[in-house]
């Protein structure tokens, strides 16, 4: 078995050749300009990743790792290559990608490690995700190579619950219309209110009750409504009686009974579309979907059927397929939706913990000590997290939307 030859934690030795795949701080601004447009602030232009230090997850700052790297003296051990160009056969990636020991990459501008380019990584031996998700790796690929696949687990758990109550409240209240009445001058209120509900008293649900989809119960606790989860796990009983929330064993018993679901589970493929016509169709009718784990988990066209036909009230959340998202995406355009680009977890908060994590790694890396286990999605070719469910989460994605 060639994976028994691969050391287990053996130090690095020789320059090893870091390929950092991150956003421009200057795609950054263009989201801004898009959304802010009359804003005399952003309208001069600049760059967000240059005038911003603190945005360490895209390519001008590079996760603070030019700085680390320098203080460390470890110029010769480690080149970087930053780059977001990620797409097509000339891309700085697919150039890189043979030589590469080391990719970093982040959910939010992911770069998708499927098995063409995991072949094409021959000397590649860590895949890292600055963030939480490492769905862009087929870890099929990365067990039967012995690549180890490592995240910041818990970086931004607090940044996307956060999001996930926001965005709730978004599409309850109606915000998006009120806000967009204001921006027109006008001053419509029944319009709004014909659309807008209070939290309480509803019935909310979690598909997945980890380290995010608790945290989003925590949050909704003090709003006084009915929490539900779903999960493979159970919740410790002292935690269950704590937020009094109601246990389901299957995703089809929580939508029929709640109001508003959230999903906050891995995407992989036990998964992946679970949130598909049928699926879709056993959620009460008037219902609301936020989505902040992948947009995969999502079937993209039954969900816009389903908003179209009145069957959800609204939809809202953050991530995509692929990223990013084409102009044309059917989500940017369906009606009653609160979505955003994928940054409910690169808050600064979020940013500052992720860089610190990925250096940590890195160092573990190259001086041969373990890295801490709940980093570790794929470790001497085993899925070892128990996020991603073993045997079927090596299987790869399926489906192209
Ligand atoms: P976690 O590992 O703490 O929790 C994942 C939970 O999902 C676990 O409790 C696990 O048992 C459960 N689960 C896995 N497969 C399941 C299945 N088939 N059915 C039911 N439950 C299942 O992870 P987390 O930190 O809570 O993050 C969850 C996901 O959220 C990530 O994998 C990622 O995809 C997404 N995420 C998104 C952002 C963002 O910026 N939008 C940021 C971080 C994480």
């Amino acid at each position: 078995n060639p994976l028994t030859r691969i050391p287990r934690y053996a130090s690095t030795s020789g320059q090893q050749t870091v390929l950092v795949v991150l956003y421009e701080g200057s795609m950054l601004i263009l989201y801004c300009l898009i959304i802010l447009k009359r804003s005399s602030v952003f309208s001069k232009g600049g760059d967000a990743g240059k005038r911003n230090k603190n945005i360490l997850g895209c390519v001008e700052n590079a996760l603070g790792l030019p700085k680390w790297i320098k203080e460390n003296n470890l110029e010769n051990r480690l080149k970087l290559v930053v780059t977001s160009d990620k797409q097509g056969e000339n891309s700085v990636v697919e150039k890189t990608l043979p030589e590469a020991s080391v990719v970093i990459s982040q959910p939010f501008w992911p770069c998708y490690l499927d098995n063409k380019r995991i072949d094409k990584a021959k000397n590649l031996k860590l895949a890292i995700t600055a963030g939480v998700g490492s769905d862009h790796v087929n870890l099929e690929a990365a067990c039967k190579r012995g690549i180890t696949v490592a995240e910041v687990s818990g970086s931004n758990v607090v940044s996307v619950a956060e999001h996930v109550v926001m965005q709730m409240l978004a599409l309850v209240r109606n915000f998006i219309p009120a806000y967009k009445q204001v921006i027109n001058g006008e001053w419509d209120i029944a319009q709004i209110a014909d659309k807008a509900r209070d939290l309480e008293n509803k019935h909310i649900g979690t598909v997945a009750a980890g380290r995010i989809g608790l945290r989003v119960l925590q949050r909704l606790k003090p709003f006084n409504v009915h929490l539900h989860y779903y999960d493979k796990f159970r919740l410790d009983k002292s935690i269950e009686k704590d937020l009094n929330v109601k246990y389901h064993s299957n995703v089809e018993s929580l939508v029929k009974e709640c109001d508003i679901v959230t999903i906050n589970c891995p995407l992989h493929p036990e998964t992946e579309h679970m949130f598909n016509k049928k699926m879709i169709s056993l959620m009460k009718k008037g219902s609301y979907l936020v989505n902040t784990a992948r947009g995969k988990i999502i079937d993209r066209d039954a969900l816009v059927d389903a908003i179209k036909s009145n069957h959800l009230e609204g939809y809202a959340g953050d991530v995509w397929y692929p990223q990013p998202a084409s102009k044309d995406h059917p989500w940017r355009s369906m009606p009653r939706h609160a979505m955003t680009p994928h940054y409910s977890g690169t808050t600064l908060d979020a940013q500052a913990r992720y860089a610190a994590g990925v250096k940590e790694i890195l160092e573990n890396w190259l001086n041969g000590r373990p890295q801490r286990e709940e980093y570790l999605i794929v470790d001497k070719g085993r899925v070892v997290s128990n996020a991603y469910t073993e045997g079927d989460a090596t299987k790869g994605h399926s489906g192209n939307k």
